[in-house]
């Protein structure tokens, strides 16, 4: 044989991790190596903690509802170290369910870093020197830290699942993904949360009036957040880090927290010496089929720089299989990707903002924004947004935006009847789940206004 494996994977996480086994299952001789822990940040410091960290802080809200429900209950605390113990326990049972799926699919692992060498053959850690016919490069994303004096002293998302002990106050850098759903969940868990953006409205490119209305609800539940507001100086004081920001305030915060983004993770992987193309942030340039500049060399996933998130590393993992594997050339469709953010309350959210589809063409927009029954009988004063973007010349509806307990759910299965491109009519003609929040979807008859 010319080569050691047909494909060789970098990176272990949800990209690399399934082209890996698709591939392995069809016959393909395959490696992979992973230089940290098997599942990468999906599984390992990403979605996975983060959800279980969401349903752990949940219980705050949910012990104050079952009280004006008419339970009696004793005043509860939560235990970080009992919890991070379970969390942990719960990763290294899903990293041995992926080292186990990938021994199962006949792929061979190598715990080791891997870079480029040249267009066939990479450079493990353990000094071996390994060649491939194709070679895959799926090595995710890493924070991204302001370069800015005193930096050093925040943590980011990757240490907050590994606290020794949960901080009384943290300062939040950000208002994206990360540092909103970070707010919620360390709010929920008794910290107390400041926020600093530096632009005007929390989660920038999401639908306008769902950002708002997550922003209110954030500061309702306790999240001091500032807009418009920065980090001027940091320095290590006793009782934490010291920060001065731009609007004046001075404080010493237990920790502060990161949540500036994510860029790729390609530093030190020889690509530039290999002659494999990036891109501005150092993302593999790619083109639709995940092919790099070297025609033997293609990347999935975060470390390309498209669409940061996990179901799309996945399907641009099984794309690659199929165009390079199966004779089948497969582009992966980027259009319509529902998502949620994790935030309290949650968003769900898919296709165009009112703000987006306003620019692209004339617009109906059906709302509803009200008390839910659940919330209003707990006497919370939070309100839900239900949101139908609607094409005035085709009827389709170009984008949904939920604001809602479990709106995750929600914008999945709405997800399915907008990529199937149902119209306005579609929905209307479909009957109402009663009584339910969604059941807005289907039953707003007029526009709140035209566009
Ligand atoms: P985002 O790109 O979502 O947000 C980054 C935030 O940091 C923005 O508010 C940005 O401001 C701000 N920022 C960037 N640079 C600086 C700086 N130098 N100083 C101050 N603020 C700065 O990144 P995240 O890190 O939150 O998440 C990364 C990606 O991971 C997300 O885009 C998403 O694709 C994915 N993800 C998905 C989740 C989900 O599906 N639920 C959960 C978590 C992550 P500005 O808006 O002004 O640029």
């Amino acid at each position: 044989m010319k080569f050691d494996y047909d494909l060789f994977v970098i990176g272990g996480g949800s990209g690399g991790v399934r082209a890996a086994r698709v591939a392995a299952a069809d016959g393909v001789r395959v490696a992979l190596a992973e230089e940290d822990r098997m599942g990468g940040t999906c599984v390992i410091r990403g979605c996975v903690p983060k959800k279980l960290m969401v349903f752990a802080s949940e219980f705050s809200e949910a012990i104050s509802d079952a009280r004006a429900y008419g339970w009696e209950l004793g005043e509860g605390r939560f235990d970080w170290p009992t919890f991070r113990a379970k969390l942990h326990a719960e990763l290294d049972r899903l990293e041995g369910v992926y080292r186990r799926l990938l021994d199962g699919s006949g792929v061979t692992t190598y715990n080791a870093r891997a870079t480029v060498k040249d267009a066939h053959h990479v450079a493990l850690s353990t000094g071996e020197v390994i060649s491939a016919g194709h070679i895959l490069i799926a090595t995710g994303g890493v924070p991204s830290v302001p370069d800015q004096p005193g930096a050093e002293l925040g943590i980011t998302s990757n240490d907050i699942f590994n606290l020794e002990e949960l901080p009384a106050s943290i300062l939040i850098v950000g208002g994206g993904y990360i540092a909103c759903e970070f707010a919620g969940i360390l709010n929920g868990l008794g910290v107390r949360v400041t926020q600093y953006y530096r632009g005007a409205q929390i989660l920038r490119g999401f639908d306008d009036e769902a950002r708002g209305m997550i922003a209110d609800q954030m500061r309702e539940r306790g999240v001091d957040l500032h807009c418009g507001t920065t980090i001027l100086a940091m320095e290590k004081r006793e009782g934490g880090v010291w920060v001065k920001s731009s609007n004046g305030h001075e404080e010493i915060f237990g920790q502060v927290m990161f949540a500036t983004g994510r860029a790729p993770n390609t530093w030190g992987l020889g690509l530039a010496e290999a002659g494999v193309a990036q891109g501005r942030n150092g993302e593999v340039v790619v083109d639709d089929y995940s092919q790099s500049s070297l025609p033997s060399i293609y990347a999935v996933g975060d470390v390309t720089d498209r669409v940061q998130l996990t179901p799309v590393a996945i399907r641009e993992g099984m794309a690659f299989v199929e165009t390079v594997f199966r004779g089948n050339p497969t582009k992966v469709d980027h259009e319509l990707i529902p998502s949620a953010v994790f935030t309290q309350p949650e968003f769900g959210t898919v296709g165009l903002s009112e703000e987006a589809a306003r620019e692209q063409e004339p617009i109906e927009v059906y709302a509803a924004s009200f008390r839910p029954m659940q919330h209003a009988f707990a006497g919370r004063s939070d309100r839900v947004l239900m949101k139908l973007i609607v094409s005035q010349a085709t009827r389709k509806v170009l984008g949904c935006h939920i604001v809602a307990d479990h709106a995750g759910e929600m914008i999945q299965l709405a997800g399915i009847a907008i990529k199937m491109g149902a119209t306005k009519e579609d929905f209307d003609r479909t009957v109402a789940v009663h009584p339910t929040m969604a059941e807005e979807l289907v039953t707003i008859k007029t526009p709140v206004r035209t566009a």
